[in-house]
């Protein structure tokens, strides 16, 4: 059986409250912080609506009667906004009517306790549904990365690069692919051990992070082999920006376990437009790190043979 509190610590959750009573809050708050949570609180909807954003609470605890924006109102919005849609929201009124509680469930609620409440049973019910959500996004995000580094993998890159192109149909901005792959890594594994493998890969994932720009997005595509998508970026952008990174790796050695392994990388890049599909680009940025390994490694190549 898996420990629940262990996964997903109370004292790493932050629930907000909302209610325009503040007896409840209390009452409420103080339960919730003997549970082991954070907790925020907002005294009306549009506060709730301020805060929720800037906060990014685990969970809202909301009142449906309240002066200005109702309860379900409130959850609509939340619920339209991409950037908090996800957090799960439960209804505590004391509207209790089957159409009522109907209506909280239309609106994007995840739960529905109704006034005079239990508090033992509000804990539970806050547990559970933390628990739910927090359970949810790790297997999302289990399924976008590479368990190693962290990075994308490749099928979520593959998912960004289609998106990325249906952005080309309606602005032609370019963006352009760059294949990454280290050279004679086969080797490093079998000098110093796949441990060391393995940190390298590390410590090249962080380098690629670390210098890329913010709408860039990186992944290992395969083994030893990682991709960058650079949005609004020609071939020259690329070809520069692979550049960049190939001399940084090839300038300092990695340190794994006081040992210096050094490391080289070479470079396919290719841009994408109008008369090109998705597989196809991937396939020439692929086909051209190939020309780049055959033509003697360390290097960036951006033209076909
Ligand atoms: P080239 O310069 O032509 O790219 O040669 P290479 O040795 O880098 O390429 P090759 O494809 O021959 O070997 C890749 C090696 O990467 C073989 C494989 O065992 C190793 N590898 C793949 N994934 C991992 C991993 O997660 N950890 C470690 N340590 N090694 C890995
Ligand atoms: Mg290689
Ligand atoms: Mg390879």
């Amino acid at each position: 059986m898996l420990n629940m509190d262990k996964l997903f610590p109370p004292e790493s959750m932050t629930v907000l409250i909302v209610d325009d009573t503040r007896a409840n809050i209390l009452v409420l708050q103080r339960a919730l912080t003997n549970n082991g949570y954070n907790i925020s609180v907002a005294f009306d909807g549009e506060m709730a609506l301020d805060l929720t954003p800037k906060l990014k609470p685990d969970l809202i605890l909301l009142d449906v009667m309240m002066p200005g924006l109702n309860g379900f109102e409130v959850c609509k919005l939340l619920k339209d906004n991409p950037e908090v849609s996800d957090i799960p929201v439960i209804f505590i009124t004391a509207m209790g009517m089957p159409k009522d509680v109907l209506a909280g469930f239309e609106s994007g609620a995840v739960d529905y306790i109704t006034k005079p409440f239990n508090l033992q049973e509000v804990c539970a019910r806050v547990k559970t549904h933390l628990t739910l959500s927090a359970a949810i996004k790790k297997l999302i995000q289990d399924s976008e990365t590479d368990s190693l580094t962290g990075l994308f993998n490749r099928r979520t890159l593959f998912k960004k690069i289609e998106h990325e192109a249906l952005r080309f149909k309606r602005n032609e901005k370019p963006f352009s692919l760059l294949f990454a792959d280290i050279d004679f890594f086969k080797k490093i594994n079998d000098t110093y051990g796949h441990a060391a493998g393995d940190d390298v890969l590390i410590n090249i994932s962080n380098i690629l992070n670390t210098e890329k720009r913010e709408v860039d997005q990186v992944g290992r595509w395969g083994g030893e082999e990682f991709l960058l998508l650079l949005p609004e970026t020609n071939i020259e952008g690329a070809v520069q920006h692979g550049n960049k990174i190939r001399e940084l790796i090839s300038a300092k050695p990695i340190i794994h376990e006081e040992q210096e392994i050094n490391i080289t990388m070479s470079f396919g890049v290719s841009e994408y437009t109008k008369d090109i599909n998705i597989e196809k680009i991937i396939d020439q940025a692929d086909q051209r790190l190939y020309l780049a390994k055959n033509s003697g490694r360390n290097k960036v190549v951006s033209e076909d043979a």
